[in-house]
């Protein structure tokens, strides 16, 4: 079998590891840009640099194929599907292992909930105003929303949020609520966030100005006043880093607040949200970490459920002030519920699984994780510094930036997320020092063998993660 390439090539199915090969689809180029992903052009003068893109899965797609006439008699199919089952989930178990790159915690159990797997929960609509449709959740989804109202410190009768498919999802409804809030607002957000803030400002067709990060990869507040000030009598919606999604770096909230007062925007003239996809669950239970609470002057927060809870179906939760949310909704007849969530239809099991982990855990439990999970990180990255690795770990963080590893092959086996010169290992709970002892071991045995000729040096990361975290021949 083949496939036509996007420019006409046939591409050879090979199944080694090429980095090079893209979908088959109109993507024709082997790399690409960084430009092109920007914030809508806004921001221009970037270099633009390579990215490598993941194998091509076509040539390892799983076909769907008619069934034979006398496949229910022989049962050959059955047996053919089981064992493509049967196959995958070896992969899975395996896969689960060597897993560092991204903050999902895979360390879960659910079985329990295994019964429900019969139904198609939906609980399409507002989650507060019962739907049409009977076979929904929102017993439980109600319940999980005022666990976090609770910890972000909000009255139950004074917020309104859903659990949504993802943090993407949050942030795309967060700075909606800002938008209609402020329809002339100009969009604030640090460099360093989420693709999906930039994805927003792109599909509301907002103004969008991105602010320059310290070498922790907060926000710098100098260079927002900077660019708030010949702006100041636009109102300003400001996405705010709960943990970063490369460095794992906390935005200081009260240095945002106490910029955009300084610069006289006061509360009714600026709308803030939280994204705290990654790091929104962990920060509570950090010692010596800033508190995002609705006490301060924040009007949303948004928190990635597959992340650190550990649901093993992406999902979200989302929180805002109740005020807000008018202007968002509209009352549907066909549902006799209420829109105002970016999806219609809404997975009715994500609520469930969050109200199950939440009850089992609590705050002690959440808690614990987190200690160790910092404990983790530090162990990681002293260890590379030892072996002679640039690395850094921000203060609250148990995100370990350290040097890009030479080889792909290596990249993908331990699924590392990399950016520039840089990678990253995400301590979750299910990330044990036996797991980075085993992973330790096979870089430092993978770098003897890459740096092995002189001529090859370990890249250096001065630039990334500032020249006192970097030991490259130049730093060390
Ligand atoms: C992961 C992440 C997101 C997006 O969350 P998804 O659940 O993957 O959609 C947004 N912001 C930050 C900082 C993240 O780390």
């Amino acid at each position: 079998m083949s496939v036509l390439s996007a420019n006409g090539k046939v591409d050879l199915l090979s199944n080694g590891f090429d980095p090079t090969t893209v979908p088959a689809e109109p993507l024709p180029p082997v790399v690409a840009s960084e430009g092109e992903i920007g914030n809508g052009g806004k921001v221009g003068g970037e270099k633009k640099r390579e990215i490598v893109l993941g194998r091509n899965v076509h040539t390892s797609c799983l076909a769907v194929t008619e069934p034979e006439v006398d496949d229910e008699s022989t049962g050959d199919k059955e047996a053919f599907m089981a064992g493509v089952l049967a196959r995958y989930r070896k992969t899975l178990v395996e896969r689960t292992k060597h897993h560092l790159g991204y903050p999902y915690n895979l360390d879960f159990d659910y079985g329990a909930l295994s019964q429900l797997q019969h139904f198609s929960i939906n609980n399409l609509g507002d989650p507060f105003i019962e739907s049409n449709y009977g076979v929904h959740s929102r017993q439980f989804e109600v319940g999980v929303l005022d666990w976090f109202a609770h910890l972000w410190e909000i009255e139950n009768n004074k917020y309104w949020g859903y659990i949504t498919n993802c943090g993407t999802e949050g942030n795309l409804h967060g700075i909606l609520v800002g938008r209609e809030v402020f329809p002339d607002g100009i969009l604030y957000a640090s460099q360093e966030s989420h693709y999906s803030i930039f994805k927003a400002a792109r599909m509301y067709r907002m103004d969008c100005v991105k602010i320059g990060t310290l070498m922790t990869g907060e926000i710098d507040c100098a260079d927002f006043k900077a660019k708030l000030l010949p702006n100041k009598d636009k109102p300003a919606i400001i996405n705010v880093n709960i943990g970063t999604t490369v460095k794992g770096a906390v935005d200081d909230l009260d240095l945002v607040i106490q910029t955009l007062e300084e610069c006289g925007l006061s509360y009714n003239r600026f709308y803030i949200h939280c994204d705290g996809a990654l790091f929104g669950l962990m920060m509570p239970f950090v010692k010596r970490a800033p508190k995002v609470t609705f006490k301060k002057p924040i009007g949303s927060v948004s928190v990635s459920g597959h992340k650190f809870v550990g649901c093993p179906m992406p999902c979200g939760v989302q929180i805002t002030r109740i005020e807000h949310i008018n202007a968002l909704s509209r009352n549907v007849e066909y549902l006799a519920s209420r829109d105002a969530t970016i999806m219609g239809s809404r997975n009715g099991h994500a609520p469930i699984f969050l109200w199950y982990t939440l009850n089992r855990k609590g705050y002690n439990g959440f808690q614990k994780e987190v200690q160790k999970c910092l404990r983790n990180a530090h162990y990681l990255k002293d260890r590379l510094r030892e072996a002679g690795i640039s690395a850094m770990l921000n203060e609250l963080s148990s995100t370990v930036v350290f040097e890009r590893p030479l080889d792909e092959e290596f990249v993908r086996r331990w699924q590392l997320a990399c950016e520039r010169n840089m990678a990253h290992v995400i301590v979750m709970p299910n990330v044990t020092i036996e797991t980075l002892d085993y992973f330790l071991n096979d870089l430092i045995e993978k770098r003897s063998i890459w740096y092995e000729d002189e001529k090859v040096r370990p890249p250096c990361l001065a630039a990334d993660i500032g020249s006192e975290n970097c030991v490259c021949p130049l730093h060390k």
